[in-house]
């Protein structure tokens, strides 16, 4: 299976694809935690796309779109992936048509995931993350058995630099114009799965997993 995410930032992308990712055995592939790998190892790539994700702005294509080719065509995404953060922009969706082509494979879905901006801002601003496991929390909605503490790995939990308010707006800003528009260019290409995010994420997860056809309670994940 060959699928996309899309959808705002916030509204549960990463969540969802993490639970596809272990249901189905194909690798998740987030451009968002590549950038922060690439970060939190202080390589060159990482401190190009820096200075770019703390202002909540998109990483630009040069730097990009060479990470996801050298990503997609390693040997365990021959049999399926799950986009996440990906493409972001039209260009970059038409760069990954040419990557599909190169590597003669198709699409098999789109996952559109919807919510409303004021929704996005509670979320993301109460989101805090594991920078050991990523796993994601949210203080009010998800919070960790102990205060601050990751529940798999005992990592002390972060406020990404880009969670904070000013920074949501501005990436909510860059999402309604340059990444919605997206949806646009997949209509009639690639089957488009529209799921309205619920706060509780096993309600979300059922839509998403009743869109590809699997039991997901059958397999054991969440
Ligand atoms: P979210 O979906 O919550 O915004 P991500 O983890 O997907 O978070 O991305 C974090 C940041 O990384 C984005 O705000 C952007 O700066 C950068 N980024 C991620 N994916 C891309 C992409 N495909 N193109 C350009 N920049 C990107
Ligand atoms: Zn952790």
């Amino acid at each position: 299976m060959r699928l996309i995410l899309l959808g705002a930032p916030g509204v549960g992308k990463g969540t969802q694809a993490t639970l596809i990712s272990k249901a189905l055995s194909i690798p998740h592939v987030s451009t968002g935690d590549m950038f922060r790998y690439h970060i939190s190892n202080n390589t060159d790539l990482g401190m190009k796309a820096k200075q770019y994700i703390e202002k909540g702005m998109l990483v630009p294509d040069e730097i990009t779109v060479g990470m996801v080719a050298d990503r997609l065509k390693q040997e365990d995404c021959q049999n399926g992936f799950v986009l996440d953060g990906f493409p972001r922009t039209i260009q970059q969706a038409i760069f990954l048509d040419k990557i599909l082509k190169d590597l003669n494979i198709q699409l098999d879905m789109v996952i559109n995931i919807t919510l409303d901006d004021r929704n996005i801002i509670s979320r993301l601003s109460g989101r805090r993350i594991c920078p050991r496991c990523n796993a994601v929390y949210h203080i009010e909605d998800k919070p960790p058995k102990n205060d601050g503490v990751c529940d798999n790995c005992n990592a002390k939990l972060i406020q990404r630099e880009d969670d904070k308010e000013e920074t949501i707006i501005r990436r909510l800003q860059v999402y309604h114009s340059q990444s919605e528009p997206i949806l646009e260019y997949y209509k009639n290409k690639v089957k488009i799965v529209n799921i309205e995010s619920h706060k509780l994420i096993e309600v979300t997860t059922k839509r998403v997993f009743d869109a590809l056809g699997v039991d997901y309670k059958m397999l054991n994940i969440c």
